[in-house]
């Protein structure tokens, strides 16, 4: 009997290849020009730029699975000019580069080749640009067959690979593990010293709002905790919070909708407030260009995050609750539900129901923080700043709580880093290979102590070696 996964595939691939077929004078689909780049499946001693010039592909880079080029890391040489590091953006035609808005889009800069299927005309003076029509090694309905593979060819993979591809699993946790102490020390001793500074619980508060910038604004909000000093009264109502947390992160729209009337309420109700407090906080307020929207889940939205904070703060027990938990005797399989109760706000009349201001309101409620946040908050957060407090108050008994709920903690969402991670240093390998969070985290640490100072093709990079013999040690 045919397995249900294995089907399942069949009509998507099926229907792209057919399309292919009846419309081979029509344009393949961009996501299989990416996949023919990813593979380098062309006749790669053929290539020239539009003006002429030879062109070397040493890497094509990294698959961007965020906002941005297509590809980043790549190693190209062109012409008789020295290799050039740098990204790869993929579209159909030069026009693409326009019509998509990249000739303004900051995060273009650092194209160094614009591949496209077909064009005779650059899309911007001195930018070289490869087609692809022509260059391919065997015909698009071949490579179109192959585009549903997971794993890297062996070239796309990192030196690294094969000495880890040696380790048994339990060798290779160790080793993992051993990493992530490293990135766990590295977050606790961050805590420690701005604790020194400011004191233990805002050096707390501060790491909770950098965990809720996500990635894309970690900065803005670290700045927005500075100045909770300046912001926070005892007895504020999360609406009031909300006002200000939102007027002087600059996010607060000034216009009502007009369209939608349960959006135009709140934000009514939000500007009767700030209104009245504008004034005494406009030094603080932010330049709203300091945030960042591009390639954000509207789950991940500063607005939305704000809105949880301000619960957390009204209701100023949040430290208290956490410490109970700390100090509570939990079976490894409670960790995240009993934490994710504590971070859990009940129901915002506004914010459950709506993911921004700009979007319509939902059918059904949605919580103001995923498990996905809760594991991110106390792999981060919490479980390091608990350790490194037990850590100066000498109680051995408490850091051996937060390095054993630590080493418990279930693997957290998987993302585009941890997926490139995965694909470079273990050869592809399925999610599960990480079973914790701990293995995750030292699986990043990897990548930024050895992977950020080496290039593409892992040049001086120490880590294979060092695998070597660590394994012959054993
Ligand atoms: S740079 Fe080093 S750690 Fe990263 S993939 Fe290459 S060999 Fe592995």
């Amino acid at each position: 009997m045919l397995s249900a996964n294995l089907y399942a595939r069949w009509p998507a691939r099926g229907g792209s290849v057919q399309a292919l077929q009846e419309n081979h004078e029509m344009f393949p689909p961009e996501r299989l020009l990416q996949a023919i780049w990813q593979q380098q499946r062309l006749l790669r001693d053929q290539l020239h730029t539009l003006d002429g010039q030879p062109v070397r592909i040493l890497h094509p880079g990294f698959k961007n699975h965020g906002a941005g080029p297509d590809f980043h890391g790549a190693m190209v040489q062109i012409g008789a000019e020295s290799a050039r590091a740098g990204d790869v953006e993929i579209d159909l035609r030069t026009s693409g580069w326009r019509a998509h808005g990249h000739d303004r889009n900051p995060a273009f800069r650092n194209v160094v080749l614009h591949v496209i299927w077909e064009g005779e005309k650059a899309a911007a003076a001195g930018m070289p640009v490869l087609v692809l029509k022509g260059k391919l090694d065997a015909p698009l309905k071949e490579l179109d067959a192959w585009l549903t593979q997971d794993s890297l060819p062996e070239n796309l993979q990192g030196r690294c690979c094969a000495p880890l591809r040696e380790l048994t699993p339990e060798r290779l946790r160790d080793l993992l593990h051993q990493a992530a102490q490293v990135r766990w020390q590295a977050k606790a001793n961050q805590f420690q010293a701005r604790a020194r500074q400011v004191g233990w619980e805002q050096s707390l508060w501060e790491g909770l709002f950098r965990a809720l910038g996500y990635k894309q604004n970690v900065w803005p909000m670290q700045s927005l905790a500075e100045l909770r000093p300046h912001w926070l009264r005892p007895a504020l109502t999360p609406m009031a919070l909300q006002a200000r947390l939102l007027g002087v992160s600059g996010l607060l729209p000034d216009q009502l909708t007009r369209t939608q009337a349960a959006t135009d309420d709140y934000l009514r109700q939000i500007w009767d407030q700030w209104w009245r407090e504008r004034e005494e906080f406009s030094a603080l307020i932010f330049p709203r260009e300091l945030w960042r929207f591009n390639g954000l889940r509207p789950a991940n939205h500063p607005q939305r995050r704000l809105a949880l904070a301000a619960h957390w703060l009204a209701a100023a027990d949040l430290l208290p609750k956490l410490e109970k938990w700390f100090t509570a005797k939990l079976p490894d399989n409670k960790l995240v539900d009993s934490l994710g109760e504590i971070l859990q706000v009940q129901r915002d009349d506004f914010w459950s129901w709506h993911w921004t201001f700009r979007s319509a309101r939902m059918a059904r409620p949605q919580p103001l923080l995923g498990d996905g946040r809760v594991t991110d908050l106390a792999i981060n957060v919490i479980l390091p700043w608990f350790w490194i407090r037990a850590v100066e108050g000498r109680n051995e008994g408490l850091q051996r709580v937060a390095e054993q709920r630590y080493l418990a903690w279930p693997a957290a969402e998987d993302n585009s880093v941890l997926r490139l991670a995965r694909q470079r240093l273990l050869g592809g390998a399925k999610p599960k290979v990480l079973p914790g969070a701990a293995a995750q985290q030292g699986l990043l640490q990897i990548v930024r102590d050895f992977c950020d100072h080496s290039n593409a093709i892992c040049e001086q990079c120490q880590f294979p070696d060092l695998v070597r013999d660590w394994t012959g040690k054993a």
